[in-house]
């Protein structure tokens, strides 16, 4: 197979120009498939950062001075361009992260999806006159775009986690400097490429890869860039968090999550074993939204295990990603395994009853067999821990209350899915569920018109739906006297 190689860069891009770093270093990205190296990227640090900023600082102006109309025309545009481009972003994505290309198409649609939607709210920025308390005055309220926005993105997803970030920062009159993950970041530079196609001015978009740490000191020390978006790991959330607001730059955190997935005696058992499939392994389990504990009442709960068993082993096939017929790609990397298979031997270890899968599958690439555990209890590092990986651990309760206390008991807080029939139990559960995102009989809920964000240690922010727009944006007073 040969990648399009128009769209994958082996070079930054910063302020409209495609550079190496100015060491010339550069990183190997690896196809976690098969184990081979696809290509390098730049290996840039803090003064490239620095540079990035100064174009997008430069950019700024301009591009906030546009009118919203012409801002969507170019989103629209660059829209259009990753659409008539989808099948090489996708093989693209495929080959540096693994999932399966069906899905992968779907990720950068939905992204796209983003884009449109904030295009169309970029022209619903209103601002607000207050009534005055004093005579002769006038209070204005407007919003104003907040500046040059770091943006810092996971490789779970390549694509859209850059889509979501971007349409709004866009949007709202931003411009951006965007550090992919050095694991995926062809799917990022490939923005530089259908950007420069769109017409979007120079330094507006800028993307470059490197050392992860030196990046992100600069994002947040430097004083041209106001706001950092990030989604990724609860650990580096925290640092850039103390360290960007101790410059009292903007923050919006994506970080992780320890979904609980609860199904009641009165639920729908197709239903929510088809809802387990989705949200568990979606991606091969490796989304912050995906359930990580599946709290089954004890009067379903044999009757749950035996079909989630059965649907699993059906429906699911681990295989590269371009192989026609596969739904699990393979695991970012060694490290990914090494936690799937700890946090096995640990429930194992502890009492837990393996019913499928337990092992890596086939013989290159870092595949893993979807896997389903019964008699999964609290002490187990799957209660506490994000597993990100096809490990499906099965709890038993008896009680409505102790669901609850059980789900609750963690220190994150993005989504949460549960199954019931019962309405007075849906909305008592909805509202004691203390999550961001909440799916009721549903496994998989997101999409562009809705907000998307955690509390807790999830992070704080919204992407998606007016209010992400809102995270882009100041509001600012003015009071006019004199009348
Ligand atoms: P994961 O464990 O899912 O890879 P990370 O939080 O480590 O999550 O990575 C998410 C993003 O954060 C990636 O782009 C990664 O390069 C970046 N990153 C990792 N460490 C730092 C850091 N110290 N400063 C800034 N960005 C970082």
């Amino acid at each position: 197979m040969s990648l399009d190689t128009t769209l994958m860069k082996e070079a930054v891009y910063i302020a409209g120009e495609w550079i190496p770093a100015d060491s010339g270093k550069t990183i190997e990205v690896i196809n976690p498939a098969t184990g081979d190296t696809i290509g390098t990227v730049p290996h840039c640090g803090g003064a490239e950062t620095a540079r990035a900023i100064d174009a997008a600082h430069a950019a700024f102006g301009p591009w906030k001075a546009k009118t919203a109309a012409e801002r969507a025309g170019l989103m629209q545009k660059l829209a259009d361009e990753i659409m008539a481009n989808i099948d090489a972003l996708a093989e693209i994505l495929v080959t540096e992260m693994g999932k399966p290309l069906a899905e992968a198409k779907g990720e950068i649609a939905g992204g796209v999806n983003y884009i449109r939607f904030f295009a169309e709210e970029a022209r619903r920025v209103y601002g607000d006159i207050i009534p005055s308390p004093w005579t002769g005055k006038k209070i204005f309220v407007t919003k104003e775009a907040v500046g040059v926005v770091g943006a810092i993105t996971p490789w779970n997803f390549p694509n859209s986690m850059i889509a979501r970030k971007l349409g709004a920062a866009l949007a709202a009159g931003c411009t951006m400097v965007i550090k992919p993950s050095e694991l995926t970041p062809f799917s990022a530079l490939a923005y530089g490429v259908l950007a420069e196609k769109a017409g979007i001015p120079k330094g507006v978009i800028n993307v470059l890869t490197g050392d992860a740490p030196e990046i992100g000191t600069e994002m947040c020390s430097n004083p041209k860039l106001r706001k950092i978006t990030f989604t990724g790991s609860t650990r580096v959330g925290k640092l850039l968090a103390s360290n960007a607001t101790a410059n009292m730059k903007k923050i919006s955190m994506e970080l992780g999550g320890n979904a609980p997935f609860i199904v009641f005696d009165d639920a729908d058992i197709d239903r929510a074993v088809a809802g387990a499939i989705a949200s568990k392994f979606r991606n091969s389990g490796q989304t912050c939204v995906c359930a990580n504990r599946i709290y089954v009442q004890a009067g379903i709960y044999d009757a749950f295990a035996a079909k989630l068993k059965a649907a699993v082993e059906a429906e699911l096939k681990p295989g590269n990603g371009l192989e026609s017929g596969s739904t699990q790609g393979p695991l970012i990397d060694e490290r990914a395994i090494t936690k799937v298979s700890d946090h096995l031997q640990d429930a194992l270890a502890k009492g837990a009853t393996l019913i499928s899968g337990g092992e890596r599958a086939g013989n290159v690439g870092t595949f893993f067999q979807p896997t389903i555990v019964t008699g999964a209890t609290s002490e187990m590092k799957i209660a506490t821990e994000e597993t990100f990986g096809p490990l499906a651990a099965l709890f038993k309760f008896e009680t409505e209350a102790e669901a609850l206390e059980l789900a609750n008991a963690t220190e994150y807080g993005l989504a949460c899915y549960f199954y019931s029939q019962d309405l007075g139990r849906v909305f008592r559960v909805m509202e004691e569920l203390e999550y961001g995102l909440v799916g009721v009989n549903e496994g998989v809920i997101t999409t562009e018109v809705a907000p998307f964000g955690g509390v807790k240690d999830s992070g704080m922010g919204n992407e998606g739906s007016k209010y992400g727009l809102d995270d882009y944006l100041n509001i600012k007073y003015s009071c006019i006297g004199g009348l």
